[in-house]
């Protein structure tokens, strides 16, 4: 260093340096390493004044060189220091002045932009040992520091958000714990999880579900605000820690707050999305727990809140434990329920709307759990998809239901349902031409039904699994239509052979309030544009049956035509010709009577002798010798009421449906005397004269 110093005094020249080679090699390295720029030197006389500062400084600093010299060398420097406290100036300072040598002093320049230098620098003493100043150089930690702040905050941070990612919750909630049990009250955590984002990732593609991410971190940020740190834990979960909200009401009113927020409608790429949100809640108590125990019990939460129908909240309860435990007795039963014959298959008929007679039959799966009874689909279907046990208890199903339906007449087909996670393998088509094989099963006989979330996937694969499954032969229903995204356009893309209308629609058609009717009449109209069959899922009542039939659905699937039934039942209906009468008593508000009368049937000006069977205000099943056409004007004549007209809406052979222009008082319907004369004109033979028993329902 003295070297440098003096060739710095004497300004140097080229005579000297030959003269000096050592010195102008120190002048040269001196030069390359101010110009590299990756450090400076500089000297301070014994007041802390800079007398030598390199000219890269100044250019740092937008200075003119002269302009450092004889300045404070402290006036250089920040008072932040890399901690953030304000103690650098003091340091520097407190070296200088107390001239005691320093290293690696790490300070903040005092300029607009970051700029971070370590310093090092000792005191210089004269011949005499007289104090003289410092000197000493120092490096640019700029670049490093904002590297390492950088990496610090990807580390802490969900790259697609922004929002604090995994490992910084956990920090944050073990803050807040530390910080509970310190001040003595509690804090709280949200766990979150989005309803029906992977639809709306499948539909509108990973970038729409990115953006809508992003949508929804932003909305949790509004609403959460300074109350807690909102981060993400991986795909659709969010997690929101409170370190001061311990209230019921303030938590239900916050969360409610997050579902309301994250309900309403978004849009992306112009189109109107929405979706849901599901929110379990846990508190610390001032117990020993964890934020590895609080986060258990934060999913048990959830896990209820998604349960109770989703977009919802729930606060976590020591009894979702039990509840857990349960589930996971449950699923290793589960795993064994094939084995000891506990799964059974019940079949329901699907019957033609105009001719009652039975088409098929839907396989519907029963467990017959050897403690709990019989469990429902609805809960164990579910539970077989999380665990990865549905391939094998679908082809299990796919098996039985073939089997059974290759013993029924050939005209009757079997519809079996496939979860979305059978959709996904690969090995499906293989597996459905192996049990069509094995069980001599033809493939038009097999209908699989799909819902509407497997076709919601822009997936090549969903595409490459239809063509597959289509060139085998076998049918494609679309089951619970209606329930799903919606998104009409994949019905053109999708060769169905059926949709089936949900029982949603069905449900309360009839009551003219509702406005499922005119919902029903769009799907029918559409599905019969597209050359789809429909069905009419959970058709009760006689009134609803009506409506269905009247609004053209071309199937009706329903308690009215028969409950799920074991297959000894299913194969004595299938085989007894196949027609069903719907039960009539199972109309609420319409009571309809079975009711065996002579009646005569005025029809284009002739007269024709007909049988009633049953009747209701708004119409009949009648018999009659002469097949007649759909559509037709009819008027009947059976009661004290005089003629009643008509129009023959379907009919089925010799029989036929018929509906009353006018609501019929079914009160003028007396049975008829014993002794009363039969009807004179045209009395067909087959019809039991005089029959009149009345028998009402
Ligand atoms: P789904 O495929 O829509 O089946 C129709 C459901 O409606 C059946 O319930 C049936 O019993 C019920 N249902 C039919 N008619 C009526 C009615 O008139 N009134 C009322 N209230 N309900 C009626 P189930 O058997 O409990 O099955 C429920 C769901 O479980 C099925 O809905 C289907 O999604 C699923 N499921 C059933 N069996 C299987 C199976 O083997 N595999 C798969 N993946 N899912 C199945
Ligand atoms: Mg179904
Ligand atoms: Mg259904």
């Amino acid at each position: 260093m003295e070297s440098i110093r003096r060739i710095l005094r004497s300004g140097g020249n080229s005579a000297q340096d030959e003269a000096r080679p050592e010195s102008a090699r120190a002048e040269a390295l001196l030069h390359e390493f101010e110009n590299s720029e990756k450090g400076w030197f500089w000297e301070t006389t014994r007041e802390g004044m800079l007398s030598y500062i390199s000219d890269s400084v100044a250019g740092v600093l937008g200075r003119e060189p002269g302009d450092l010299l004889e300045r404070p060398f402290t006036d250089l420097i920040s008072t932040e220091t890399a901690d953030g406290s304000a103690t650098s100036e003091r340091t520097l300072g407190f070296y200088l002045s107390s001239h005691v040598a320093f290293q690696d002093l790490i300070v903040r320049a005092k300029t607009r932009n970051e700029i971070w230098w370590s310093i090092t620098g000792r005191p210089i003493h004269d011949e005499v040992g007289r104090f003289f100043g410092f000197r000493g150089f120092a490096s640019d930690l700029t670049k490093m520091r904002q590297s390492e702040v950088e990496l610090d905050r990807l580390a802490k941070q969900d790259s697609l958000t922004g929002l604090a990612n995994r490992e910084a919750l956990r920090r944050a909630l073990d803050d807040a714990l530390v910080g509970a049990v310190r001040r003595k009250h509690r804090c709280s955590v949200f766990l979150l999880d989005l309803d029906r984002f992977k639809a709306v990732n499948d539909t509108l593609g990973h970038p729409a579900g990115d953006t809508l991410l992003r949508l929804v971190s932003l909305r949790l940020r509004e609403v959460i605000g300074e109350a807690g740190q909102v981060g993400r834990l991986g795909g659709d979960e969010f997690e929101v820690v409170l370190p001061a909200i311990s209230h019921h009401e303030e938590l239900s009113n916050l969360a409610q707050g997050i579902i309301d927020s994250l309900s309403r409608p978004y849009t992306i790429n112009g189109t109107a999305v929405s979706i849901g949100a599901s929110v379990g809640i846990v508190t610390s108590d001032y117990d020993d727990r964890t934020s590895d125990d609080l986060m258990r019990d934060a999913d048990l939460a959830l896990y209820a809140a998604k349960a109770a129908g989703k977009g919802c909240f729930r606060f976590f309860a020591p009894e979702m434990h039990e509840a857990a435990r349960e589930r996971q007795r449950l699923e290793s039963d589960l795993r064994v329920a094939i084995e000891k014959d506990q799964l059974k298959l019940m079949f329901q008929p699907c019957v033609d709307s105009s001719s009652e007679a039975v088409t098929g039959f839907e396989a519907l799966i029963r467990w017959f759990h050897p403690e709990h009874g019989p469990i429902s689909p609805v809960q164990f279907i579910p539970l077989a998809e999380e665990i990865a046990l549905i391939n094998e208890i679908g082809e299990w199903v796919l098996r039985t239901a073939c089997a059974e339906a290759a013993t029924w007449p050939e005209h009757i087909t079997v519809a079996v349902n496939l979860s979305p996670v059978q959709f996904k393998l690969h090995s499906l088509p293989a597996t459905v031409r192996a049990v069509l094989g094995e069980t001599n099963l033809p493939a038009k006989r097999l209908e699989l039904e799909i819902t509407e979330g497997v076709f919601l996937s822009n997936d090549d694969h969903v595409h490459d699994m239809i063509a597959s499954l289509k060139k085998i032969g076998v049918k494609l229903a679309l089951d619970d239509f209606g329930t799903g995204y919606s998104s009409l356009s994949y019905l053109q893309r999708v060769p169905f052979d059926k949709i089936k209308i949900d029982q949603s629609f069905v449900r309360g058609a009839s009551d003219p309030e509702s406005r499922n009717a005119a919902l029903i009449r769009a799907m029918v109209g559409l599905a019969s544009d597209l050359k789809m069959e429909t069905t009419a899922e959970g058709v009760e009542t006689a009134d609803e049956l009506q409506l269905v039939r009247n609004l053209g659905c071309s199937l009706v699937q329903g308690y009215i035509f028969g409950k799920p039934m074991p297959a000894e039942d299913a194969l004595a209906l299938a085989a007894k010709g196949a027609i069903v009468r719907p039960d009539a008593h199972l109309t609420p508000r319409e009571p309809r009577m079975r009711i065996i009368r002579a009646t005569l049937l005025h029809h284009e000006g002739r007269v024709l002798g007909a049988r009633l069977r049953n009747i209701s205000s708004g119409g009949a099943l009648v018999e009659c010798r002469e097949e007649m056409p759909v559509g037709a004007q009819v008027q009947l004549d059976f009661a004290a009421g005089g003629l009643i007209d008509a129009e023959i809406r379907w009919t089925k052979g010799t029989q036929f449906g018929v509906q009353f222009r006018e609501k019929f008082n079914l009160k003028l319907l007396r049975p008829t005397e014993p002794t009363a004369k039969p009807p004179t004109m045209m009395m067909p033979n087959f019809l039991a004269a005089g029959g009149g028993e009345a028998e009402s329902k």
